[in-house]
């Protein structure tokens, strides 16, 4: 399998040229050159693999569609990976990615069903595609002999997804910048906790546009980007993209019992990346109806399935919400779904992300036939939700069904409801466990939320950050002292 870039590089290049890269260097998003097609037989076999959710069936289904996308690690070694990932003991269930089902009232035409993503180390659905990278990072960077030093910027879950998946992994080093004192006490404590040699927490006196701009800094710098070997692990990444797939081929086996059926997602979005993952799983032909994507009050992406315009917004306008890890001004993955809803046309696609957005901040694509197709050909459809709605959802889903859901779980169930069709099973992704954001819950049931045995009393253990201003020189010193 080759892959291209979104703005027309097509030099090839195979999954491991990719694997250590963020943006292709014209500036596009890295896509296959095409959709492997799944065929009645094949997917009838990966039922059986997965066979619901058995010991093993996560790994094996996950090495049958890697496969398919990568062709430059040896088979024996892919599925090695893969069985070291999804384990039953790091996800706490052999089926890895469990169903719960929501509406059991006798005469519910259609049953609404929660996909568990969130059962990993951090307890948000990174974790599904970031523990899988870890392992592909530490496994290149062997065979190459190089070392990596990954700089990012968090506000909660990517940092901390990515330090669990980067702890005490040969040739990485990790060094997250966070806003100071403005995650949630339980994030801070996941993270800061870690006391792993290649882990560097970085608390930067700011809020998290300045974290950012610190890392953009430093990547700037393309003397000291080589020599000090600087990457990212940001939800551009096409092999995250490509590992949350699995997920959604998991979802279906379990909601159905033969491949005649359709189901549909709804998805909490933000970056895009999650929803995508969905759409690569459809075109390859999981019968998939609808892909709903739910966003908070930045809505972004909502705006966009319902009018065609995509304008990315200005950080004033860009809201502080209860589901924090929706809360974006543009989505970072988006590109790649137009380029396929363009049919593959990246000249258009470069002048839209390239030239109108960097002048405009907007495009519009209304009176474009294509974007009609957005919902007829590839299924999407969307919504929003608000915090007043997450807090009746949190509430009327534990008063009816006895289940605490997070806020983006939150959102996501309250726009699937907005988009049921008889016979039509609705997953719903939930990606965070209530807990990581209490405040909310607390708001909504008055109550604190359980708590997984492994996480009790973590706010009390030692601390292990650096704190600094947004002095680039002194983050570059940083990086530089700690990379011998
Ligand atoms: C990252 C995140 C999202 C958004 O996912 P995207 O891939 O950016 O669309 C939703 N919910 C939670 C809990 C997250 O951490």
């Amino acid at each position: 399998m080759l892959y291209l870039s979104t703005r027309g590089d097509t030099t090839p290049r195979h999954f491991c040229d990719i694997l250590l890269e963020g943006l292709a260097p014209d500036g596009g998003l890295y896509l296959p050159a095409f959709y492997p097609q799944v065929d009645a037989a094949t997917l009838g076999r990966w039922r059986h693999l997965y066979a619901n959710g058995a010991p093993g069936g996560y790994a094996a289904l996950a090495f049958e569609i890697l496969s398919l996308y990568i062709d430059d690690i040896p088979a024996a070694d892919l599925k090695a990976l893969c069985e070291k990932t999804y384990t039953e003991a790091v996800y706490g269930t052999a089926a890895i990615v469990p169903l719960t089902k929501l509406q059991d009232a006798p005469g519910a035409a259609t049953p609404i069903y929660l996909e568990a993503l969130s059962n990993g180390p951090t307890l948000a659905f990174k974790d599904m595609a970031m523990q899988l990278l870890g392992n592909l990072f530490e496994y290149e960077l062997a065979r190459r002999g190089q070392e990596l030093n990954i700089l990012g910027a968090t506000s909660g879950d990517t940092g901390s997804a990515a330090e669990y998946a980067m702890r005490g992994k040969k040739g990485v080093r990790v060094f997250m910048t966070s806003p100071a004192g403005r995650m949630s006490p339980f994030q801070q404590a996941q993270m800061f906790s870690l006391m792993d040699d290649n882990i560097h927490n970085i608390a930067v006196d700011g809020v998290f546009d300045d974290c950012q701009d610190m890392v953009k800094a430093v990547s700037n710098d393309l003397v000291f980007k080589r020599q000090y070997r600087i990457g990212t692990v940001n939800s551009i990444n096409w092999a995250r993209l490509l590992a949350q797939v699995v997920y959604y081929f998991a979802g279906y086996f379990q909601a159905t019992s033969s491949n005649d059926q359709k189901v549909s997602f709804t998805v909490p979005s933000g970056n895009f990346g999650n929803v995508c993952a969905g759409h690569v799983a459809r075109m390859m032909g999981l019968p998939i109806a609808q892909l709903v994507v739910a966003t908070n009050e930045n809505d972004v992406l909502d705006e966009f399935f319902r009018t065609g315009v995509y304008r990315v917004r200005a950080g004033a306008d860009t809201h502080e919400t209860s589901s924090p890890s929706m809360d974006i001004s543009k989505a970072s993955n988006f590109e790649r779904f137009v380029f396929d809803l363009l049919g593959r046309d990246a000249t258009k696609t470069q002048s839209l992300f390239g030239a109108q957005l960097s002048q405009y901040g907007r495009f519009d694509l209304g009176a474009d036939p294509a974007f009609a197709q957005a919902a007829t050909n590839y299924g999407f459809v969307s919504g929003k939700s608000t915090h007043a709605d997450r807090l009746a959802t949190i509430r009327d889903t534990f008063e009816r069904f006895g289940v605490t859901v997070d806020t983006h779980t939150a959102d996501g169930l309250k726009v699937a409801r907005e988009h049921l069709f008889p016979g039509v099973p609705m997953i719903v992704l939930e990606t965070a466990l209530p807990i990581k954001f209490a405040a909310t819950i607390v708001e909504a049931l008055g109550r604190e939320p359980d708590r997984p045995a492994r996480f009790r009393g973590i706010e009390d253990l030692p601390k292990r950050v650096t704190t600094m201003g947004t002095d680039v020189a002194v983050i570059k010193a940083f990086i530089a002292r700690h990379c011998t």
